[in-house]
């Protein structure tokens, strides 16, 4: 037998993470059957298993500002001339808006159909008192920064990613000097992503963690009472994930939805077992570019901005939970109030910073818009991280669809790399890039 059939090959990260997954998940289960004793709840569930995922959740979550700066900024700065960013920029705003849109409507709909909070039969205390919204013009200046450094700090995404936008174009209409600048960005960029596969070494012990714990202490007991509710959201999600992309996959851009989802499957398990898209940044990112082709000129740009402001998954549950709420406390939402329903949960998934249970505090907004009682929320919160993880999944997805569809229609997108079955391969060629560094 020869030397390269008897060599193993490692396997992929995704792999490894999957895995860490399904045990984590029987583990979780298995505590929460038993009840597992003090001893045991306060050493396992609150002590390694808090710990490693907290740990592990910061590790990603302390790339996320550098990376949105960097990439956003080689990003606008590679695209040459204003025009081309007007025209991308506009083409992803549209379609990110778009999506979003689609998603709550199929959400209001399906749960006007199926009528998950029938039979509550819950009152609502008349102290309630609903809040205007901010007006729109001070959401919209709240978008651009005073300080840059500050909006880093705080981690105040839309702030940062106006700011990067603005640098780059600086950059590109800077001559020479701005060359140079553009040029130790992408040296940095390259720097940066090697941090991320650094710390994407932890992913499976951190993914087993997290999902351990969630199980550890949720189990699927949650659900029953709230079947309805949580089975509506899971529907739409899957339509929506199911249909919607794999159609604007197809008829916008020609693509093979069944190839995308294969190269999207890093990022969506990451997503599901992060319950948060900005965690999972720099493996969309290393996805769009490395699996489904879309040159970094697109997908550097067009990611970052889907990671914050791009949240189909999140529109879905807002949209299913406002109907679910109403239905519950039988209060009659006109057609007007549906429309507004579906225009403040578009607005808001702009707002929705993509960090875990994030839409469920959004949802509030919408809920006041139209009148609804927002200790509603309290109803469906026993059950939102898991639907948390599955629409996170469906809001990395979303990044991922626009962002070929940009990428194909700006003829940057190399159907060979999209095509090529490349299952794990990067995860692995980077393990022992990086296993050989550390020889
Ligand atoms: N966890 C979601 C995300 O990160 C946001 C949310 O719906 O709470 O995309």
């Amino acid at each position: 037998m020869s030397t390269k059939a008897k060599e193993k090959k490692p396997m992929s990260l995704t792999n490894q993470v999957l895995i860490s997954m399904i045990v984590g998940l029987v583990v979780g289960v298995t505590l929460k059957q038993l009840g597992p004793p003090a001893f045991l709840q306060a050493w396992l569930v609150e002590g390694l298993l808090l710990v490693g995922g907290k740990i592990f959740l910061a590790s990603l979550k302390l790339l996320v500002v550098p990376l949105v700066f960097v990439s956003l900024v080689c990003g606008t700065a590679s695209l040459d001339d204003i025009k081309k960013l007007g025209r991308v920029g506009g083409k992803t705003l549209g379609l990110y808006l778009a999506t979003t849109a689609a998603a709550i409507s199929l959400a209001v709909v399906v749960a006007i159909a199926v009528a998950p909070g029938a039979g509550f039969e819950l009152s609502t205390t008349a102290t309630f008192e609903a809040k205007p919204a901010p007006p729109l013009s001070e959401t919209f200046i709240a978008i651009f920064p005073t300080n840059p450094i500050k909006a880093m700090a705080d981690g105040n995404m839309l702030q940062v990613i106006v700011f990067s936008i603005l640098f780059g174009i600086a950059l590109c209409i800077s001559g020479s000097p701005g060359k140079r600048i553009a040029d130790v960005f992408q040296d940095l960029n390259k720097v940066l992503m090697k941090l991320v596969m650094m710390i994407m070494m932890l992913a499976p012990y951190g993914v087993f963690c997290l999902i351990t714990k969630v199980f550890a202490e949720q189990g699927f007991g949650a659900i029953l009472p709230l079947i309805k509710y949580f089975l509506v959201v899971v529907l739409c999600l899957a339509i929506h994930a199911g249909i919607t992309y794999p159609t604007l996959l197809k008829t916008l851009a020609g693509l093979n939805p069944i190839t995308f989802f294969k190269n999207a499957r890093s990022p969506l398990l990451f997503a599901f077992s992060t319950a948060s898209s900005n965690a999972t940044l720099p493996v969309t990112l290393e996805t769009a570019r490395d699996k489904m082709g879309v040159d970094n000129t697109i997908s550097s740009f067009t990611i970052p901005l889907g990671v914050t402001i791009n949240m189909d998954g999140t529109a879905i549950m807002q949209g299913v939970a406002t109907v679910f709420i109403a239905q519950a406390y039988g209060i009659d939402l006109t057609i007007n109030d549906y429309v507004m329903v579906v225009v403040t949960a578009t607005l808001a998934s702009i707002g929705t910073a993509g960090v875990p249970g994030v839409g469920l505090i959004m949802l509030a907004m919408v809920l006041k818009q139209v009148g609804l009682p927002v200790e509603g929320i309290g109803l469906i919160i026993g059950v939102d991280r898991l639907l948390d993880m599955m629409r996170t999944a469906v809001n990395t997805a979303g990044d991922l669809t626009v962002t070929c569809i940009v990428g194909r229609s700006e003829r940057q997108l190399d159907a060979k790399v999209f095509n090529a079955d490349t299952s794990g391969s990067a995860d692995v060629n980077l393990q022992k890039s990086f296993h050989g560094a550390l020889k």
